[in-house]
């Protein structure tokens, strides 16, 4: 799987990240674990009782809107020309 990702390309919009995550409404409804649980790029971590988000490596695969409570998740595409690009091989 990682020599797989390793061959896809990421641009970056490092002025803003199109995930965005209610701390408390991910702790109330679990969707904060669910989130760690179902990511296959590993975008979600757990530190200290707070959902961390590494945008950068999403792959757009949509799987973390399909687990998240209503409003604990706020989720879109990169902005055109960012965002990941997928290669074969
Ligand atoms: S869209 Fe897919 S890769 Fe991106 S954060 Fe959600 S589950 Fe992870």
């Amino acid at each position: 799987m990682s020599e797989r990702l390793a061959a896809n390309r990421f641009e970056l919009d490092e002025e803003e990240s199109h995930i965005h995550v209610d701390q408390a409404l991910c702790r109330s409804t679990g969707t904060g674990a669910a989130l760690v649980a179902v990511c296959p790029a590993g975008v979600y971590s757990e530190r200290d009782g707070e959902i961390l988000v590494d945008y950068a490596a999403c792959l757009e695969c949509g799987t973390c809107r399909a687990v998240a409570a209503p409003g604990a998740l706020t989720w879109h595409y990169p902005r055109g020309g960012f965002g990941v690009t997928f290669r074969e091989g």
